[in-house]
This record gives C-alpha cells, sequence and structure tokens, in this order.
C-alpha cells in the first residue's frame, strides 16, 4: 500500500465538507479537506432549520453554536406583497415538530465554526487550495490543486467527497449537471442596517415577501443587521433592463412591505448576485466518489432547506465513506440507498417549492386552518424533519389535494395579484 495515500480528500469546506470532514476524523480516518477561500467568508444562505441541531449535537458543536449569540428563529412568517394576508408558521406550534426554534447565522462566522471543528477533531484542513480536476481508476482517487502562490500539487485517496457547492465540480467535469428548467432565477442580496422588523418575541423570525413571479427575504442577522434579497424570474429580470441594483430598487419600490420597511435602510457593502442555481445531477455516487450538499444537487431557497440538506448528506455520505473504506470496496448499496434518500429529501421540499410560485397554493399556505393538523405536518417539512412518519405523511396529502382542488373550487378565499400592478399587491375575494 502506498504510505501517502490518505482514506478521503473532501473537496470543499463549507456546512457539507465540515460536517464530513468531522465524521470521517472522528472514525479515525485521515482525510484532507481543500478549500479554495480562506475563512471567514462571505456565503449565502443564513436562514437554518430546527432540525439542523441533530446534526450540531452529532458533530459536538452544539454548544459553541448555541453561545456563539446567533439571532434565535422561531418562526417563518409569510406576507404577500402589500402586507395581507400574512402567516406565521411557529415551530413550537408544530404537533410534529420537536425543536422548537433554530438560528439565523453570517455565514462567515457558521462555515467557520464548523471548519475549525473539523480541524480540532483530527481533518487536516489546506485553504487557498483550488482543485483543479480529479482522476479517478481502480486503485485511487488523484487530485490536482493549485495553491494562493500559483504552484500545482497532486494527492491521492481511497475515496473522494465532492462538497464544492453549487459549482459542483466533478458532476460538471462529468457532464451530468443540468439547470432545472423553469426554475432559471436571479438572486439579488445585502446586508442593510435601518430596516425595520419586529421586536420581542418575533424579533428572531424570517419574513417572506410574494410577489407575482418574485419574492423578497428579509433575515435578521444581529439587532441592528438584516440581510434582505430578492428572487426573480430570469424573464421578469430581462424585461426591467436595469442593473441589478437598478432591479432591487425597482422592486422594493413597487413592494409595499418592503417599502415600507427598506424606508431608512442603508446598505452595508455590496449586492451580490447568482443565477441559474436550481440544477440536478444524473447520479450523486459512483466507485469511490460521493457527492454531499449542494454539489449533490441544490433547489430554489425558498424554505431555507439548503444548509440542513448539506449537512445531513455531509454526514450520511462520510458515513458511507467509513463503511466502504472498512469493508474495502467502491461503491456500496449504502452509497446508492444514501443517494435515493437525498432524492427523496430533496422531492419533498421540491412540491412545496413548485407549489410555492402558484396561487391556488399561497391561498391555502397564506389561509391555514388548524382542522385535520395539517399545518402542524406542513411545519415538520419545514423545520427539516427528516424522517417523516404516515401521520404527517397523509396529511400532506391531503393539503396537496386542497391545492389542486383551490385550482377548480375555492376551498379557502382567492387571493388575486391587483389589476393595477404586478407588484405584489392584491386583494383577496371570497369568490
Ligand atoms: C439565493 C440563495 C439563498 C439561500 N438562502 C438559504 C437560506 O436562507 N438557508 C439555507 O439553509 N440555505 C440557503 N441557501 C442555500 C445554501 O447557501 C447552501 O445550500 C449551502 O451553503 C450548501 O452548503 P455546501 O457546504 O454544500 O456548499 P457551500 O457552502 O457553497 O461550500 C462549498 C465550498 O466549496 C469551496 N469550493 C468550491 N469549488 C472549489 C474548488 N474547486 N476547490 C476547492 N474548494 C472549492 C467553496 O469555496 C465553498 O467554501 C441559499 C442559496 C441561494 C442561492
Amino acid at each position: 500500500m502506498n504510505s501517502t495515500l490518505l482514506d478521503v480528500i473532501v473537496v470543499g469546506g463549507g456546512p457539507a465538507g465540515a460536517t464530513a470532514a468531522t465524521v470521517l476524523a472522528r472514525e479515525g480516518k485521515s482525510v484532507l479537506v481543500l478549500e479554495k477561500e480562506h475563512f471567514p467568508r462571505f456565503h449565502v444562505g443564513e436562514s437554518l432549520l430546527p432540525y439542523n441541531r441533530g446534526i450540531f449535537e452529532e458533530i459536538g458543536v452544539w454548544d459553541e453554536i448555541q453561545n456563539e449569540g446567533f439571532m434565535v428563529k422561531k418562526a417563518a412568517q409569510f406576507f404577500m406583497g402589500d402586507g395581507e394576508p400574512h402567516a406565521r408558521l411557529e415551530f413550537a406550534k408544530g404537533a410534529f415538530t420537536e425543536n422548537p426554534s433554530a438560528f439565523q447565522v453570517e455565514r462567515a462566522r457558521f462555515d467557520e465554526i464548523l471548519l475549525r471543528n473539523a480541524e480540532r477533531r483530527g481533518a487536516k484542513v489546506k485553504e487557498g487550495c483550488r482543485v483543479m480536476s480529479h482522476e479517478i481508476s481502480e486503485e485511487r482517487v488523484t487530485v490536482r490543486y493549485q495553491d494562493d502562490a500559483g504552484a500545482t500539487h497532486e494527492t491521492q485517496a481511497r475515496f473522494l467527497l465532492d462538497a464544492t457547492g453549487m459549482v459542483s465540480l466533478t458532476g460538471a467535469q462529468e457532464g451530468i449537471r443540468h439547470v432545472r428548467e423553469g426554475h432559471r432565477k436571479v438572486a439579488v442580496f445585502g446586508h442593510f442596517k435601518g430596516v425595520k422588523m419586529p421586536e420581542g418575541e418575533e424579533a428572531g423570525d424570517i419574513h417572506l415577501v410574494v410577489r407575482k413571479d418574485s419574492w423578497f427575504w428579509m433575515i435578521p442577522l444581529s439587532a441592528e443587521k438584516v440581510s434582505v434579497g430578492l428572487v426573480i424570474s430570469r424573464e421578469e429580470f430581462a424585461s426591467l433592463g436595469k442593473k441589478p441594483e437598478g432591479v432591487f430598487e425597482a422592486l422594493v419600490q413597487s413592494t409595499p412591505e418592503l417599502q415600507r420597511r427598506m424606508l431608512l435602510a442603508d446598505l452595508l457593502g455590496e449586492l451580490h448576485v447568482i443565477t441559474d442555481y436550481s440544477f440536478q445531477l444524473d447520479r450523486m455516487v459512483s466507485p469511490r466518489l460521493i457527492r454531499v450538499g449542494d454539489a449533490a444537487g441544490f433547489m430554489d431557497p425558498v424554505f431555507s432547506s439548503g444548509v440542513m440538506l448539506a449537512m445531513q448528506t455531509g454526514l450520511e455520505g462520510a458515513q458511507c465513506a467509513v463503511a466502504a473504506i472498512n469493508a474495502n470496496k467502491t461503491l456500496t448499496d449504502e452509497m446508492l440507498a444514501y443517494q435515493s434518500r437525498t432524492r427523496e429529501a430533496m422531492g419533498r421540499f421540491w412540491q412545496f417549492i413548485e407549489n410555492y410560485y402558484t396561487l391556488n397554493f399561497i391561498d391555502l399556505f397564506l389561509q391555514p386552518n388548524p382542522m385535520l393538523k395539517l399545518t402542524s405536518a406542513i411545519n415538520a417539512v419545514l423545520a427539516g424533519r427528516p424522517d417523516l412518519p404516515w401521520k404527517v405523511r397523509w396529511r400532506l396529502k391531503v393539503f396537496f389535494v386542497l391545492v389542486w382542488l383551490q385550482k377548480w373550487v375555492p376551498v379557502v378565499p382567492r387571493i388575486r395579484w391587483t389589476a393595477d400592478s404586478d407588484a405584489g399587491g392584491q386583494k383577496v375575494s371570497a369568490t
């Protein structure tokens, strides 16, 4: 055996890579994380889900996360563009949701905590190292990377975990990464001070404001700082004929709820732009290779599922690698089961995401009815509960039947965009 052969190379030190590296090191595997940036670094994706807690505990970082002073998120609030109707999905009120709260995090700090935790537990981390290519043979994986000084290096391992986020390095190199048609979006976002947000019990809530074919998020990161982002279809973005800053400003001004909240807001730093981020892959695993986090596929961020799924897949992907290495195998049934489970978990969120862009869904979502505890079932999914018992699954089926029925018969009063604008204003009409 080659003495320099590592057990695992993890490419990418975000939440998925850091979680995976922690588990691998804990299990006694030699693991090298190659990360192209130097942490702390800015990253989008600041609103976490309650079920992240179990993973924090599993990788031994819960106390640090809890004591960091991140804003506590007890609920998600959804508004139409002019403020009404409005619904607050409070995690503690979900009959099938065990964890009552999550956190809103500045990713620079959060990701650094996770990566340093991996390092403390025995993973070797090299920052400023960009992986350029990989090669997989029957015996090993070879990875070539370039450091900050421009020098190239080569390193080898038994397994490769791709945790490169939305670029999905290996998926792109293999040509199996496909953008989700119908979900070509542009996101424009930044940090602001002076945004009007609630105080007291609701101070840490995420706020989502629904417009026709677009939406805003407002995520309180501290008492002073709020992350505000716009997600808009590529077509609408292009039709406005403006730069991202102009589009952001125009839509804030034409959305009464945003306009009211942002009256005294000042941008801190710059606005960021990301396009066409929803994609899927033909496969997540192949001999000696496991993709975790966004590198395994990414969905529209409306329900804040990204970090939760990244850490869950990081955890499970690492467990698969450990088992495969111990059994001296390159592709195992566990790896294929991991792929199926991950597809199922993503599918659960996709059902909500696809429907979110339809008015019949919004009608029911913004006017919840406590009947049959349907809202509790939705609460469990949107809190990130990974195992959905039958009592949740049948309720979800009933909910989506009602959403479908709403197209033809008004199960609840219909919400309509106002005739005079597409600015997210609307009225509720009991047709
Ligand atoms: C507009 C938008 C809003 C979002 N909002 C939320 C939200 O509110 N809540 C939520 O949970 N999620 C949100 N997400 C999703 C969230 O950002 C991701 O799901 C999450 O960051 C995935 O973690 P990851 O570790 O897989 O990837 P990342 O966090 O992207 O980490 C990947 C790492 O790999 C490194 N890397 C990439 N290429 C290479 C290379 N060649 N060599 C070495 N290193 C490399 C990168 O530098 C990076 O540090 C949002 C996403 C978008 C686009």
